[in-house]
């Protein structure tokens, strides 16, 4: 047995791990010792890890639908499909009627390809990926306050805080390594705080919890501010030296009440007071939030009122403090490197800029389009009105994870052409026209960015199943065929090697100086060559941190008496995503039933339910059947489900009301119904299904 050292293919804190090998298949995982994240640990689907990749289930070779089944067929005629089809639409729609999703679990060097071969070869910018409904309030949010969108500290700084504040993140679910380093600081003697409307894990084990109402993140940030600058707790000298617009922000909060805040958020004033207190006295206070706070209407303003409550009390640029987004999937920071948005080339330079505009067309020796392209939920939205008529989706499952499901198939449906890269069959991918089988991330090379900033090398451990490629190498192969040839990449490292020399954030990275140090924390250029720990340390990217007022803004649907409960989904610790990975281990698998619905017990004896009751669960927008299960995680009047299930997939409830800024949809909250099944009814995994072009292999 031999074992390759690799980064956990899950979450965004980015484990260390080794695969271990024996007769060409990866048999186990254990975790690398002294790495700098995970410190010798791996959380439960880190452990599972080699069941995500077995070979049992894979696409294994090119397939190409017709008459409603898959059938298989070679690489060259699958991607002379794909060319042709790309081809037509581009020459009756141009470039404005094509699009790209990427992959946040795949490889910066995949991603890198992805917008390459949308601004390139198909000439557009629309060309994004599910960051769209992470953590793109994140990217626009700080990058207005701050002038950059990235976690400003590292996953270590928990170790030297004394405070810690979790505002909206379900951290042992999702985080779990990062959830257990805040544990261990609590037990040396860090204050935990947690904000959520659902008694989470952590919320439990913490010193203080405040139970907000869904969505009131903005009311309680600000009501924190108003008693923290009433008392004179601010720092003053932060402000002077490194802050602009305070006056504003005062005059904004001058007529707020701790009662007011406290109608508005369900906490005490005393509460309300003594955390206040506590974050502006902190020697060092680490502030990290989740989807919490940024899957709403106000996403963008939600994260600016995190912004706001650090600058003010000066809890950024040292160590064990900042404002620290949790990532999401394991690559999706590197994929928003890569310049997998909409907006922006590798590195975050603006596509609308001419002098980065000329920058690209010199390198890539092509011309580009000028104006920013669509957001994914805007290619969708543009399908549907038989604008966007050729869509490639490499390695996500929109149907199961972005809201409103049913216009989510009806988009898809809408397509003329829908080519998927996969692992597996998930359920988009059941909806293409053609389907491309991609490697794992045990079989290739290349590289993924942590939540952190920190890019770190994945090696190539066995071969890809059957046909199966990179996605990179899916995508140079057919830019050729379009008559692209600056795709030729010989392999990952020299396709790397063109990406640093693009992206000034990663321009002093190379694979040698990765493997030297378990990895380099952006950015790392000719002034950083050993990385970045601590961002904004002597001033901000922007130059000085800028306190913007925002005001609270309901959900966009708020409980009425059609829909008389508040609803939030949430993750689960032994799963992730679509489930696609997780639930092929059985260990994983035997852990939670799949999707049930978190109703208080007040509730419950209100409409008369017990326990494991099948039930019918209804919004405007669609309709599922599953059981309740009586908790008091939730508060009376707000319900939880978890979203990794496709047997009770919660998106088809979710609302696709969006942040005018950052167009993130407001997955957090909406408004639904329950209804008891007769008694002996079992809930029906196909209610409320879509009408969607499956098809079977
Ligand atoms: Fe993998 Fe995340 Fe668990 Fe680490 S915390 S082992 S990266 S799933």
């Amino acid at each position: 047995m031999r074992v390759v050292p690799s980064i956990c293919t899950f979450c965004g804190v980015g484990c260390g791990l080794g695969l271990r090998i024996e007769e060409g298949r990866v048999i186990g995982v254990e975790p690398q010792p002294g790495h700098p994240v995970s410190q010798g640990q791996l959380c439960a689907k880190g452990w599972a890890t080699s069941f995500a990749i077995d070979p049992y289930k894979r696409l294994t070779q090119p397939m190409i639908k017709e008459h409603g089944r898959f059938r298989p067929a070679s690489w060259g005629e699958a991607l002379g499909r794909v060319a042709e089809e790309f081809r037509a639409v581009l020459d009756e729609q141009g470039p404005g009627g094509v699009g790209v999703i990427s992959c946040a679990r795949a490889t910066n060097e995949d991603n890198y390809a992805a917008q390459k071969f949308a601004r390139a070869v198909l000439k557009t910018h629309n060309i994004d990926h599910c960051a769209r409904i992470c953590h793109s309030p994140s990217v626009a949010g700080l990058a207005r306050t701050l002038g950059c969108g990235a976690m400003t500290n590292s996953i270590a700084d928990i170790d030297v805080a004394d405070l810690i504040l979790v505002i909206g993140a379900d951290v042992t679910e999702n985080h779990a390594m990062i959830a257990a380093r805040m544990l261990k600081a609590q037990a040396r003697g860090a204050t935990l705080v947690v904000v959520d409307p659902r008694k989470t894990r952590l919320a439990r084990l913490a010193d203080i919890h405040l139970q907000i109402h869904l969505g009131s993140n903005i009311a309680l940030l600000n009501g924190l501010l108003q008693i923290i600058l009433d008392n004179g707790w601010e720092n003053q000298a932060f402000l002077e030296s490194r802050c602009e617009d305070i006056q504003p922000l005062r005059q904004h909060l001058a007529g707020l009440t701790p009662e007011q805040t406290s109608a508005a958020t369900g906490v005490a004033v005393a509460e309300l007071q003594r955390l206040a207190f506590l974050y502006s006295h902190a020697k060092a206070a680490f502030t990290a939030y989740g989807m919490g706070i940024t899957q709403f209407q106000s996403g963008t303003n939600n994260v600016i009122a995190v912004s706001n409550l650090a600058l003010v009390c000066g809890q950024i640029g040292r160590p064990g403090t900042g404002i620290n987004p949790l990532r999401g999937q394991n690559n999706v920071q590197g994929a928003c490197d890569m310049g997998c948005l909409p907006n922006v080339y590798p590195g975050y330079q603006d596509v609308s800029d001419p002098a980065v505009q000329a920058t690209f067309a010199a390198a890539w020796a092509t011309e580009l389009a000028q104006t920013p392209g669509l957001t994914s939920q805007g290619m969708l939205k543009a399908a549907q009105h038989g604008e966007l008529r050729a869509l490639m989706i490499m390695g996500e499952d929109p149907l199961l994870t972005d809201p409103n499901q049913n216009q989510v198939a009806r988009a898809l449906a809408a397509l003329d052409f829908l080519v998927v890269v996969e692992l597996s069959l998930t359920e988009t991918a059941k909806c293409a026209d053609v389907l491309l089988p991609a490697a794992a991330f045990a079989e290739r090379d290349g590289t993924f960015t942590n939540c952190e900033r920190r890019v770190q090398r994945i090696r190539q451990a066995i071969a890809a199943p059957g046909l199966a490629r990179s996605d990179w190498q899916i995508l140079a192969e057919l830019a050729r065929l379009m008559g692209y040839p600056g795709m030729a990449w010989a392999d990952s490292e020299a396709l790397f090697v063109e990406m640093a020399g693009l992206t000034p954030i990663y321009s002093a990275m190379s694979y040698p100086a990765l493997d030297l140090h378990h990895g380099l924390q952006w950015p790392c250029d000719a002034a950083h060559p050993q990385g970045t720990a601590i961002l904004h340390e002597q001033r901000f990217p922007r130059g000085r941190g800028r306190l913007l007022p925002v005001t609270q803004v309901a959900p966009d649907e708020c409980p009425d008496a059609d829909f008389p409960f508040a609803f939030t989904t949430h993750r689960l610790h032994f799963h992730y995503g679509s489930g696609s990975m997780t639930r092929k281990s059985p260990l994983l698998e035997r852990e939670t039933p799949a999707g049930l619905l978190i109703m208080h017990p007040a509730d419950g004896v209100k409409l008369g339910l017990h326990d494991h009751q099948g039930v019918r669960v209804s919004s405007r927008r669609g309709y599922l059947e599953t059981r309740v299960q009586l908790s008091d995680d939730v508060p009376a009047g707000t319900l939880a489900m978890p979203y990794h299930f496709h047997e009770a997939p919660c998106n088809r409830l979710t609302n696709d009301a969006e942040d005018p800024t950052s167009k993130m949809p407001e997955l957090k909250a909406c408004a639904v119904k329950v209804e008891p099944l007769p008694p002996g009814q079992a809930p029906c995994i196909q209610a409320g299904s879509h009408e969607v072009r499956h098809a079977s292999l």
